[in-house]
């Protein structure tokens, strides 16, 4: 709820004291037992800060995070929540420790926890193993004898250990082949099924994050500047930075494939010195004058559907 992240920058940048670079700046969502957030937006966005802020790997300067509706700011509250709440990283080289065993690795949640004893640590590796698709007996290996797509297979075992109830997938598979990613996100999907997890699943592109997603939440600047349910993202995007980023997309309609593709002009602004007023302003292809000044709220557009944006606020969704 409203967590934020603003990082001090050295006073006398950009000419003003006590500045802050404000890498997440309100976000608010919610995500429902069994369900897929897909969470995207270019680089340096926010999105991995979110995402880290929300397994407690790092806190919020700002905002409240619930889990089963218990706050999860309080180190108490995390230490005893935090094992339902576990991440999978982008990089399955060097998320992994290169001088441990797998078996290790897998059972360190557990260690750290102090579930069961060893012997036990070492059965439940084995199913871990198993139900990721690896033969049990590879849990005297070492990383190293591992490919790309087995490792983040052991790095999604080592998420699994302690049964949680919520995973952040933080692009997990954008560092693998293509032709091993999709067998990584199926395995995702089954596990997803099986367990009833829920994901938060990361990704700068928004056409990665179509097949797993129930929802998706659009990002800018710090910002949600969007959420709805899939289909109507797909089918009825409002937000003129939810319109470019699917205009890159091709359309499976071939009677919609020759429409317009949106360009957008200029870099990413920096975290550290957004423009004033609507934050997309400098790149929006239908900015208004008062869109320099002033900075719309995320408000319902329709009944699967928020929106930050101008043109919308006075039409807001019955
Ligand atoms: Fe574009 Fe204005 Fe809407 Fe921002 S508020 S997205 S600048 S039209
Ligand atoms: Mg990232």
């Amino acid at each position: 709820k409203d967590i934020k992240k603003h990082f001090p920058v050295g006073s006398g940048l950009f000419g003003k004291k006590n500045h802050f670079v404000k890498a997440v700046d309100g976000v608010s969502l919610d995500i429902y037992p069994g369900e897929t957030v897909g969470l995207v937006g270019e680089s340096g966005c926010g999105k991995s800060t979110t995402g880290r802020m929300v397994v407690g790997l790092s806190d919020p300067t700002g905002g409240e995070i619930y889990f089963e509706g218990k706050k999860l700011n309080e180190y108490k509250a995390k230490k005893s929540l935090g094992k339902n709440l576990q991440m999978i990283f982008q990089d399955p080289y060097s998320s992994l420790n290169p001088r441990m065993t797998v078996a290790d690795i897998i059972a360190e949640p557990l260690v750290l926890h102090k579930v069961g004893t060893a012997s036990e640590r070492r059965k439940r590796v084995d199913e871990l193993l198993e139900r990721v698709g690896l033969a049990s007996y590879h849990g005297n290996r070492y990383p190293i004898e591992f490919s790309g797509g087995q490792r983040q297979r052991l790095g999604i075992a080592r998420a699994l250990a302690l049964q949680p109830k919520l995973i952040v997938c933080d692009e997990p598979v954008s560092a693998l082949d293509v032709s091993i990613q999709a067998q990584i996100l199926n395995l995702l999907k089954e596990i997803q099924n099986d367990m009833g997890l829920s994901y938060l699943f990361i990704a700068h592109g928004i056409q990665a994050v179509k097949h797993i997603s129930d929802k998706i939440a659009v990002m800018y600047l710090g910002k949600i500047i969007e959420f709805a349910n899939k289909e109507e993202l797909f089918e009825n995007p409002r937000h003129p930075y939810t319109k470019a980023l699917l205009s890159a997309v091709p359309h499976p309609d071939p009677k919609m494939r020759n429409r317009e593709r949106i360009i957008l002009t200029g870099d990413l602004p920096s975290p550290a010195n957004p423009p004033a007023g609507c934050s997309f302003h400098t790149r929006c292809p239908v900015a208004m004058e008062q869109c320099k000044r002033i900075d719309p709220n995320l408000l319902p557009t329709s009944k699967q559907s928020l929106t930050a944006c101008l043109l919308f606020e006075d039409k807001v969704a019955n």
